[in-house]
């Protein structure tokens, strides 16, 4: 191990930049927590779907506040859950990529979730112990205050090739064309809404990975943490 990490570690990006995978993996290094917000917004667009709600009106708002969900945070084994049902293969499908863009702009839904986010992150640090967040909006919105703040950006092709190629290896269909198409209608609906649109925070260190492997990332990860003195 690395050392164990204390405190947060925000780490954003679009979709496919590897960030879930390199967080995954720095969480694991350090022996801290790890918490995929995404999933998040994904098992709540579930929930919407399963509703057969518009997941852009109030009534998406209503049941997204009112579903009960856990987030387990243990780097080797996260797993989310609704309403007790583990999700975790059911929210990466298509009907769920295709409507959580909408339910995540909607700002009562954020709010709920920030709050629930911030519950979590204060559970693993308190005690000293170190987490590692993931999303759109961890540096600028959720925890503001973090250590280490990350970006990850990488072009679209490289990013759309690397979501189509985990897609394929889930067993889901991961066309190109298909996902490339996915990623810039994502990166649209992440980046303009209204309420903690997508941006890199300003006191965040921006990598672009594009040439660069898992391992390399999670290298320049390492360096970041332990030049912060946020190993021990
Ligand atoms: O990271 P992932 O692709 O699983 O995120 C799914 C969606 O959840 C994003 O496209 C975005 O709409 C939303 N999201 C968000 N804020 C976060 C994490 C995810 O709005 N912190």
């Amino acid at each position: 191990m690395a050392g164990r990490l204390h405190g947060v570690v925000a780490m954003d990006g679009p979709s496919g930049t590897g960030k879930s995978t390199v967080s995954r993996r720095l969480a694991t290094a350090c022996g801290a927590a790890y918490l995929d917000t995404g999933a998040m917004y994904r098992a709540l667009t579930l929930a919407v779907l399963r509703a057969g709600v518009d997941p852009t009106g109030p009534d998406a708002v209503a049941v997204a506040v009112a579903a009960e969900l856990e987030s387990v945070t243990d780097p080797a084994a996260p797993a989310i859950r609704l309403d007790g049902e583990d999700v975790e293969a059911e929210i990466r499908g298509p009907e769920v990529t295709g409507a959580v863009s909408a339910v995540s702009a909607q700002p009562a839904v954020r709010e709920a979730l920030v709050a629930r986010q911030r519950g979590l992150i204060g559970a693993a640090e308190s005690g000293g112990g170190g987490i590692v967040v993931e999303g759109r909006d961890i540096g600028s919105v959720v925890v503001p205050h973090a250590p280490l703040k990350v970006y990850l950006t990488a072009s679209e092709e490289v990013r759309a090739a690397r979501r189509g190629a985990q897609d394929r290896k889930a067993g889901r269909a991961g066309d190109t064309v298909t996902v490339l198409a996915d990623v810039r209608r994502r990166d649209r609906l992440d980046s303009s809404r209204k309420t903690s649109p997508l941006h890199a925070a300003a006191d965040a260190v921006v990598l672009d990975t594009d040439a660069l492997s898992v391992d390399d990332v999670l290298d320049a990860l390492l360096c970041f943490v332990v030049e912060r003195g946020l190993v021990r």
